[in-house]
């Protein structure tokens, strides 16, 4: 060995440390827009110093196996993080939650396979654990993936028989792992290996609609619960760490995801529901509706004392933040109050809309969370609803029926007038009508997210008070 890699190998456990309080200090300055960016640059520096010292700590190894790994694993990294596009992200990020339980799974079999002694019940029991929740969330977060990029085979699976078959399935997996346990079979760990796959894919795909965000939140948490599980396998503090850390603030977020739409985590997981059972149109009455120009919508505006803007999926499937950022400059400048509203579920990540109107440069204190605003709609004067469409129907609140009644939602109809920008009549992702779209004061401007609103932009700079 040589001198600096002793130094660095014999004080790993301060460079862990150092690593351990970037990352506390990384959740920190997620935790708002305004410190993000320092948040994540904490996080690349904790990163960095964990992969340094764990490459140093690592006993005979294949050195030119590992180097080639992180430089594929850098490049690929990097091109995926500057093509990307943003409507993309949800599903590149329940892809990078599957990478992470795949490589929980590949650790745990490369440890069970590589050592010939046979180990303590506690190393068993955390390979078991680790390698169980890897797998699962591997195949889970695949599944969810999948479904967010609307893949052909990312089918959701409806039936009596999907609960039965889900319960055989986890029996048996669990069966299997405390085979291995008591007797260290290898045969009976493999076999719950693949029984967590296979489960993992069935515990989700009967999951749909409106609760795929709790889904995508609770995955993150189960990537965080693998790594340090296989952490303690390892004997590296630093994984535990940062897994544990990735545990539970996913695990936090689940719950706060919960609650915004008035879920029970039990429901979500175990209840099977949320899947769309209503499509638009089938009452038997016919129902009109009104529609405008964006013109007529640039004009309203112009001359209300207070706009909420309401930004759905619409807007980020639209590319539409920039506009929509000069839309609220102008008005602005017109004298007209004006606030964004946003719903913790909106779009299809937590968080999404927060960060495509901090990309256009939105100043903060004018985008308000629903439980900040959901007061103020009754003595507004336009509502602008760009691309929303589940996060303001009201049968969330009206109709017991509804897959998503008691789901809170922004009471857009309390304002004066609401006008909403989508294409066509057709649902969101629950797949419900929305009454919202048939009521008296509601104006429907049909068309692209984008081109309605520079279409506003320029109605509002050749008019306005
Ligand atoms: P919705 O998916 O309910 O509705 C989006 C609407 O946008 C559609 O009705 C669509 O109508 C319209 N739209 C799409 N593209 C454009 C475009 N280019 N220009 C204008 N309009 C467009 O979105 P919400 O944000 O209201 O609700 C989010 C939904 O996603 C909830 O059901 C939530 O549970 C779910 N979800 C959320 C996740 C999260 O973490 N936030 C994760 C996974 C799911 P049209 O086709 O007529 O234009």
């Amino acid at each position: 060995m040589s001198n600096f890699t002793t130094l660095i190998a014999s004080n790993a456990d301060w460079f862990y440390l150092i690593g351990a309080i970037l990352f506390i200090l990384t959740l920190r300055g997620l935790s708002s827009p305004k410190t993000a960016i320092r948040g994540n640059r904490f996080g690349m520096a904790a990163m960095a110093i964990a992969v340094v010292t764990t490459f140093f700590l690592a006993e005979g190894p294949v050195m030119w196996l590992i180097i080639a790994a992180m430089i594929l694993g850098a490049v690929v990294g990097m091109w995926k993080a500057k093509t990307v596009a943003m409507t993309q992200m949800p599903e590149t990020v329940a892809l990078m939650h599957s990478f992470v339980g795949l490589a929980a799974v590949a650790i745990a079999l490369a440890t069970v396979l590589h050592t010939e002694e046979a180990y303590s019940t506690v190393t068993r029991l955390e390979l078991f654990i680790g390698c169980f929740i890897g797998a699962i969330t591997f195949s889970a977060s695949f599944f969810a993936f999948g479904k967010l990029a609307a893949k052909s085979w990312a089918k959701t699976l409806a039936g009596g028989w999907v609960k039965p078959v889900q319960g055989l399935l986890f029996v048996a997996m669990i069966g299997f792992g405390a085979v291995y346990f008591m007797t260290d079979s290898l045969p009976a760990f493999y076999a719950m290996t693949v029984l967590a796959v296979v489960f993992g894919w069935m515990w989700i795909a009967p999951i749909g609609g409106g609760d795929m965000p709790v889904v995508v939140s609770l995955l993150n948490s189960f990537s965080g619960w693998a790594a340090a599980g296989i952490g303690f396998t390892l004997g590296n503090s630093m994984l535990i760490i940062a897994g544990s850390l990735v545990g539970s603030s996913g695990a936090i977020l689940s719950y706060i995801m919960c609650k915004a739409m008035n879920r029970s985590l039990l429901n979500v997981l175990f209840g099977g529901m949320g899947t769309a059972a209503v499509v638009a149109g089938d009452d038997s009455a016919p129902k009109t509706y009104k529609s405008g120009s964006a013109e007529d919508a640039g004009f309203l505006m112009s001359n209300a004392n207070d706009v909420i803007i309401v930004p759905g999926y619409g807007m980020a499937q639209g590319r539409a933040q920039n506009a929509v950022k000069e839309m609220y400059e102008l008005l602005k400048e017109e004298g007209v109050n004006v606030r964004f509203a946003i719903h913790p579920v909106a779009g299809r990540m937590p968080g999404h809309m927060n960060v495509l109107l901090a990309e256009a440069d939105v100043p903060y204190d004018d985008i308000l969370e629903m439980d900040e605003i959901n007061s103020d709609f009754s003595s507004t004067d336009v509502v602008l609803v760009i691309g929303a469409n589940d996060v303001v129907n009201p049968s969330a609140k009206d109709d017991p029926a509804s897959p998503i009644f008691g789901m809170p939602i922004l009471e857009v109809t309390k304002a004066q007038t609401v006008m909403v920008i989508k294409r066509s009549m057709s649902t969101g992702y629950a797949g419900l009508d929305n009454s919202l779209f048939y009521m008296d004061k509601t104006m429907m401007i049909f068309g692209d997210a984008k081109k309605m609103v520079e279409e506003m932009v320029r109605s509002i700079n050749g008019g306005g008070h």
